[in-house]
């Protein structure tokens, strides 16, 4: 084990989990701190894509992640309820054709149960307050606690949207936030579409992603108001498992290094699930992060990675604007989806690659 360096990860969402697995891959013992004392029971995060399959396979954990959750093979754009378009993920150059489903409260599961049988130390009821430069190191302060007894030659902000590590670097979050608030249901449903693909139905008011997690239970979510009644006819109604409502932010860090503090996953980047990247992309952050730190070359992070960010937010709000704005333009998209059946074939599978983290 390298005693070179040592590394606090605060924040042990899916993003700080993978940050530590791939330190730890390439020989470093971080130490996690959340101010959580259990993971979330919600399920955020749904796909898990081929790109963070990929990155996982040498650690055992793809093998977890296919045994334990599901596969969706397509989405469906819908106008209504006239079928419009299957974009078919079968169809992509990748090992995993697919998008994996399972609820983000399991993914973390099962990458907590692999760095702590890596004798990864993971701190809980431990939220971070500040930092203070201690010669070359950093002193961490913990709510309701002492300083932490040791001090780190590297700091990771894996602390989520509101990163105040983030906060505390005085590092800009550039973007934007939508008033509009989504609407989300986790809810039992019998329904007379195909329950292994995923839908996406288009309303002159918006629009709304239909995914079966598991058994008969779906994910609902979108910006039409009272979104239930926009379900496909006939639908049953069943349970709620968990209700929400959410509001859209599309932003960027403006620096993702500061000496040797590093933001990855949400304290990074912020934008809407619609495409399915939040945390996929956290996991990227991560495996390229260690790297560099690992290579010393952390100061190249921000060139290597931000301008992918950057365009990757623009091009999700594009989506989310086109399934869900309330522009004109938006307006006319969706009213006139089925007569660009034409451009389809061009548009779609780089939809799809894109969606599925292979654009790269
Ligand atoms: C409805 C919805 C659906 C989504 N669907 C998808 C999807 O299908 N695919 C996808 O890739 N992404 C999706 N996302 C996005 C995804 O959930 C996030 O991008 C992901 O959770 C980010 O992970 P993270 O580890 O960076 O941050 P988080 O999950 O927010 O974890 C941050 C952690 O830091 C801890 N923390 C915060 N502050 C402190 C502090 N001061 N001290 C100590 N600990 C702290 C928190 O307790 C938390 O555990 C979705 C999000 C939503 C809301």
């Amino acid at each position: 084990m390298k005693k070179k360096k040592e590394i606090a990860i605060i924040g042990a969402g899916p993003s700080g989990l993978s940050m530590a697995l791939f330190l730890n891959e390439l020989g470093y013992n971080p130490i996690l701190f959340d101010r959580k004392n259990i993971i979330s029971k919600y399920s955020k995060a749904l796909g898990v894509n081929p790109r963070t399959l990929e990155l996982m396979k040498p650690f055992g954990l793809t093998t977890k992640f296919l045994k334990n959750g599901r596969r969706m093979t397509a989405i469906n754009l819908w106008k209504g309820d006239q079928h419009i378009y299957k974009n078919d993920f079968s169809k992509v150059n990748s090992e995993f054709p697919f998008m994996l489903i399972q609820p983000q409260k399991e993914s973390e599961e099962i990458l907590l149960e692999e760095i702590q049988s890596r004798g990864i130390q993971v701190e809980y009821d431990s939220e971070f307050v500040k930092y203070t430069k201690v010669d070359s190191k950093y002193a961490i302060t913990l709510k309701d606690k002492n300083q932490f007894s040791k001090n780190f030659d590297f700091l990771i902000g894996a602390d989520g949207g509101h990163s105040q590590i983030r906060k505390q670097t005085n590092i800009r979050y550039k973007g934007y936030r939508y008033d509009e608030a989504w609407e989300l249901f986790d809810i039992e449903l019998e329904m007379n579409v195909n329950s292994e693909e995923g839908h996406i139905r288009l309303f002159p008011d918006g629009g709304m992603i239909m995914i079966r997690l598991h058994e008969n239970i779906w994910r609902i979510a979108g910006n039409l108001n009272s979104i239930l009644n926009y379900l496909p006819k006939k639908s049953v109604i069943g349970k709620i498992h968990w209700e929400s409502k959410f509001r859209i932010n599309h932003k960027v860090a403006q620096n993702l290094v500061k000496e040797n503090i590093v933001l990855i996953g949400d304290a990074a980047h912020l934008h809407s699930p619609v495409g399915a990247r939040g945390m996929n992309l956290g996991i990227e952050d991560a495996f390229i992060s260690s790297k560099l730190i690992n290579e010393d070359r952390i100061d190249e992070y921000t060139g290597i990675r931000k301008p992918y960010l950057e365009s990757t937010v623009k091009r999700i709000n594009n989506i989310t604007m086109g399934m869900a704005g309330n522009s004109t333009i938006s307006k006319i998209i969706r009213s006139q989806i089925g007569n660009m059946k034409p451009i389809f074939p061009i548009v779609m599978p780089r939809v799809r690659n894109f969606v599925l983290g292979i654009d790269k």
